[in-house]
């Protein structure tokens, strides 16, 4: 049985363990370094990526996550959460924030690319591997570039924006920009178990 953590710093964190639950998957909830020891994955739920990220940070969270996330931890950053993982991030209006992240993934993006909390929208996605998932999308990020061993495997069109990466993978991390928690969409958790059981 697998063990799946799901970081509760802030955001959406409850909705994440829930699917899981219904999922029959163990869960586990993260906060402190300690907590990161015993499972055998990690759910970076969306929320506010600055909020998260200077948590990760006071907490000494952070140095500890990224290690394991390079020593094979299997990882699954949703909006926010992706916005952890990429070693390049700015911001479509303000350019560089200069904001802690792990920086452990090859994608660079761009936080609020379509726009403020009006602009918010629920479309589907084709994920390769997975299928065609329900995605909401709220003050999303884009993932605008991917370099080996990351690759963009799921993307957005948007009618002002164009055609916007929305779904990354580099070995053992998945990054959404978008919230499968929201619309309740199983499949990529599903494909994310099924990476954990490999
Ligand atoms: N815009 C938020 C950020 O930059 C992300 C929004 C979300 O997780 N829904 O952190």
């Amino acid at each position: 049985m697998v063990l799946v953590g799901v970081l509760a710093l802030q955001g959406d964190f409850l909705e994440h363990l829930e699917i899981l639950r219904e999922l029959g998957v163990e869960t586990k909830i993260v906060k402190k370094p300690e907590d990161l020891s015993t499972v055998n994955a990690l759910i970076i739920p969306g929320g506010e990526s600055t909020t998260i990220g200077s948590l990760l940070a006071i907490k000494g969270l952070g140095e500890h996550l990224a290690k394991h996330i390079e020593n094979g931890l299997p990882v699954m950053g949703t909006c926010a959460g992706a916005i952890l993982l990429a070693r390049k991030v700015v911001d479509r209006v303000v350019g560089e924030t200069n904001q802690y992240t792990l920086r452990v993934m090859n994608v660079g993006i761009v936080r609020n690319i379509f726009g403020r909390q009006r602009n918010s929208f629920i479309t589907n996605v084709e994920v390769e591997n997975v299928g065609v998932v329900r995605a909401a999308f709220i003050r999303a990020p884009g993932i605008v570039e991917a370099w080996a061993p990351a690759r963009i495997t799921g993307y957005v069109e948007h009618p002002a924006v164009g055609r916007v990466g929305a779904v990354a993978e580099q070995n053992n991390m998945l990054a959404l920009t978008f919230h499968p928690e929201i619309t309740g969409d199983k499949k990529i958790y599903q494909y994310f178990v099924s990476k954990i059981k490999r």
